[in-house]
């Protein structure tokens, strides 16, 4: 199994409270620069920049946040293709295989569950 790490970054318009730098609006700009509003942030949005007209709110402009994910690469054994993992999650692959935090195959496509034996839950509640 292989390891690799991906950086990202992703570039957000934040406005932060005047009286509370800490807490505030941050949008999601899409990778062409424009600013991506949806039914469910388009309301805050307005309320933000209304908030920075009258002083209540600062905009901080187009913050980049770069971010590093870690995957385990791992061929699946049940179907052969090449699956990512995000690592310390669990994951499955296309074809149902599942795979554990580690990345190590946990169940077949069909669920049939492969694990030792010896394991027992309560050893560990
Ligand atoms: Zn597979």
């Amino acid at each position: 199994m292989k390891t690799i790490k991906v950086h990202k970054i992703a570039k957000w318009l934040v406005y932060h409270y005047a009286n509370e730098p800490g807490s505030g609006y941050s949008f999601a700009i899409d990778s062409d620069g424009r600013l991506v509003l949806t039914d469910a942030n388009r309301a805050n949005y307005y309320k933000a920049r209304l908030a920075a007209k009258h002083g209540d709110m600062i905009c901080d402009g187009i913050v980049e946040v770069v971010s590093t994910v870690i995957y385990h690469v791992v061929t699946c054994p049940v179907c052969g293709r090449k699956v990512y993992l995000y690592a310390g999650f669990c994951g499955a692959c296309e074809c149902g295989a599942a795979y554990d935090e580690y990345g190590i195959l946990i169940a077949d496509k069909d669920g049939k569950i492969d694990y030792d034996e010896s394991y027992d839950p309560a050893d560990y509640y």
